[in-house]
């Protein structure tokens, strides 16, 4: 089977043709520049083929999209009918979706009645799928939501301590992110535990970061809250955050609420405590020099992770498995160790020479640890790729 899987941002679209039995990628590329002029950045076999193509809108970028996935020289098929499904990441499912769901015009109307809940990304990610539908009417779509994953938290988790109305009147409550990254961690490690009645602790760390508590394959809690903009400090985001301070700088320096969350989503975290820059490899450099400010940058980072591990390890009653993922998670020891450094009382125990891997799947405690510790390349599109196989075949 060959699914089409597609992540449309307001400006950018980025697909993957896969097969999601086997995991093989036969092409995968990024439209950027969407409603400006237009690029393509088609990678098959080794090789980028770069191609600047007119898009005003995301239909023609899906129209470029399947032109170079049958094209004689890039392509990797010789028609569209090849194309058996597309399955789309959505960000906002809301509380109307806890799993992923075929397209019809019911899942694209609650899609938009998500669109308060996730006002960047769900008209953009409704974008790719019009574009889709239009060029491609008669292909089956499929909707998976980075929040359906943790739909399984109890009230006490997801609920805010604010006045019930705006839970009830306006669904403001945790959702969390990342869910289909803390739902393929999940699947492999129980696969690698060899069991599913585990307590695992999930850390996907990368530009945006948010830990997940897991007990019998299902969320029981994560980091992310309303918005991505919650939990451990990011890259740009500056994480749990007293509101307080948000009314002090507003007051004080007369910004909007619009200019305030810019500030905590784009200019907060690791890049405004370093002054360095929101990437891990140019803080640690930094701060291999000495430079005091990345220093703490790295620490605190750590800190945060490290006391959310501790949190989940009480809410859950314990922990059997951690799992690190992401950009950060995956290729970064130092900060792993970091992490793991004082979790030695709850039974974690890193294996140095184990913990040097970068970028595969590989347990890294040392063989008397009580918790595992597992390094677990995440695969989103996978995760959709599968999601969509399986809602094709049971409508079939
Ligand atoms: P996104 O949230 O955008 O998907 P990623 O999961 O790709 O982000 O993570 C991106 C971050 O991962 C980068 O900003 C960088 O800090 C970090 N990263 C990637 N590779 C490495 C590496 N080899 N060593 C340390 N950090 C890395």
């Amino acid at each position: 089977m060959n699914v089409l899987v597609i992540n449309a941002g307001s400006s950018s679209l980025k697909y993957q043709l896969m097969d999601p039995q086997t995991g093989a990628v036969a092409a995968k590329g990024l439209c950027e520049r969407i409603g400006i002029d237009g690029r393509l950045t088609h990678k098959v076999r080794g090789n980028k083929v770069v191609k600047d193509i007119p898009m005003p809108t995301h239909s023609e970028a899906i129209t470029a999209v399947l032109d170079i996935l049958v094209d004689p020289e890039h392509g990797v098929i010789h028609s569209t009918d090849e194309i058996d499904a597309v399955g789309h990441r959505v960000l906002h499912g809301g509380m109307k979706f806890s799993a992923s769901c075929i397209i019809d015009d019911a899942c694209i109307q609650a899609i938009e009645d998500c669109i308060p809940l996730g006002p960047l990304h769900n008209p953009a990610n409704l974008m790719g799928i019009r574009a889709c539908q239009a060029v491609m009417p008669t292909k089956p779509q499929v909707a998976v939501f980075d929040t359906a994953f943790h739909m399984t938290m109890p009230p006490k988790a997801y609920r805010y301590a604010i006045p019930k109305s705006y839970y009830e009147n306006d669904d403001i409550r945790r959702y969390g992110f990342h869910g289909t990254s803390h739902k393929y961690i999940t699947r492999r490690a129980i696969e690698l535990m060899g069991r599913s009645d585990i307590k695992i602790i999930n850390c996907h760390l990368g530009n945006g970061s948010s830990l997940s508590a897991v007990k019998d394959g299902k969320c029981q809690d994560t980091s992310m809250g309303l918005s991505p903009l919650a939990g451990v400090c990011m890259g740009t985001r500056s994480g749990d955050i007293d509101p307080t301070v948000c009314q002090f700088i507003m007051n004080k320096y007369g910004i909007s609420v619009d200019e305030m969350l810019n500030i905590l989503n784009k200019k907060s975290g690791v890049l405004a405590l370093s002054g360095v820059s929101s990437d891990f490899r140019d803080i640690e450099d930094a701060a291999a020099q000495g430079n005091e400010d990345a220093i703490l940058a790295l620490d605190k980072f750590a800190y945060e992770v490290r006391k959310y591990v501790g949190a989940y390890a009480a809410a859950l009653g314990g922990c059997d498995c951690l799992v690190f993922t992401a950009g950060v998670g995956e290729n970064g020891p130092d900060t792993r160790a970091k992490i793991c450094e004082g979790l030695e009382y709850m039974g974690v125990k890193l294996d140095p020479e184990k913990n040097k891997v970068r970028g595969e799947e590989v347990r890294i405690s040392a063989d008397d640890s009580k918790v595992q510790v597992w390094v677990i390349p995440t695969n989103e599109e996978l995760m959709i790729a599968q999601d969509t196989m399986e809602l094709v075949n049971a409508a079939k």
